[in-house]
């Protein structure tokens, strides 16, 4: 309660009006103990107030606050009022009306995914362009955490180029699934976006360009990870070429047979995984089959072969 007094004090000195600490202490006292208020709803109470009786305007107190400014990997708690130094690394699609633009912020120190509102009223930014994202709230969902842009948020160019940092991870467990989206796909020759049915979600119909890649999920038997292969990986994993995957598609008719292929290739096996992680994803540098699991399947197997027989014995 000492602290929340002391920044109260604080921020209120800023605005040149001296505030005592123990008469802020004293209310906020009553209300929490007294009256069982939230503390930060004491907090808010106890603010109000003191801007009423000096006469200062709300917007006043909350508006000129700076928030710090952090770095993208130091996001690790809800509710934060922060500010990013940050490279906008990815563009999602805006899979809600209410929202205006989504998908990663990165620096130095790694990446966050963000959230921009159509009510915050904020200009777009785009993709490989770098920024300072000013007053931003972070949230947290289902472990992961994430920046949301509203309307007291700024975002201000900057020419300043920010290397985005990305430290290698692994990853070994079983290919479980190809997902769609795998295989030979058509990409965009505007903004690069996977074609879904020969259109882009941004420029519509478009005369797509082919690509090859594999969007896979793994299990470890505790937790599954999504990875994606590029077309370089790909071709060199699966042997299988960008030319020779045109070719079979057009043999068949259909460029589902690359997909077919690919699965039957991958699903099932045991492979460990190295690359940098871009949210959900592993972006897999090397990709090699793990034969650990088969050396301790054969053990088992032997182990178990052997034991009645020492048994009887
Ligand atoms: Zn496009």
């Amino acid at each position: 309660m000492k602290e929340i007094a002391k920044k109260i004090e604080a921020r209120f000195l800023e605005l040149g009006v001296k505030v005592q600490t123990s008469e802020i202490e004293t209310r906020l006292e009553q209300l929490i103990n007294k009256f069982k208020v939230p503390p930060e709803e004491a907090r808010r109470n106890v603010i109000n107030y003191f801007l009423k009786q000096h006469n200062i305007p709300k917007t006043e107190f909350f508006a000129s606050r700076e928030t710090p400014l952090v770095r993208a990997s130091e996001i690790i708690e809800n509710g934060k009022w922060v500010t990013l130094r940050c490279k906008v690394v990815q563009l999602w699609d805006a899979n809600h009306e209410s929202l205006s633009q989504s998908g990663l912020l990165g620096d130095e120190s790694g990446t966050v995914a963000f959230k921009k509102w159509v009510k915050a009223n904020l200009p777009q930014v785009e993709e490989g362009k770098n920024y300072l994202f000013k007053n931003v709230a972070t949230s947290e969902w289902q472990g992961r955490f994430s920046v949301s842009l509203n309307k007291t948020s700024e975002i201000i160019p900057i020419t300043e180029e920010i290397t985005v940092g990305n430290t290698p991870v692994e990853f070994s467990g079983a290919i479980v699934d190809i997902q769609s989206g795998s295989g030979l796909i058509k990409r965009c020759p505007e903004c690069n976006r996977a074609l879904m049915k020969g259109a882009c979600g941004e420029h519509g119909k478009v005369e797509g360009l082919y690509d090859l890649r594999v969007k896979a999920v793994m299990d470890d038997g505790e937790k599954v990870q999504d990875i994606l292969l590029n077309r370089e990986v790909t071709e060199s994993f699966t042997g299988i070429t960008l030319d020779k995957a045109k070719e079979m598609a057009t043999e068949a008719l259909d460029q589902a047979v690359v997909l077919d292929m690919i699965k039957s290739k991958l699903v099932g096996r045991y492979y460990v995984v190295v690359g940098a992680r871009l949210d959900r994803f592993i972006l897999v540098d090397s990709i090699r089959q793990d034969t650990k699991p088969i050396e301790e399947n054969i053990k088992r197997i032997l182990a178990a072969a052997t034991a009645p027989v020492a048994q009887e014995a």
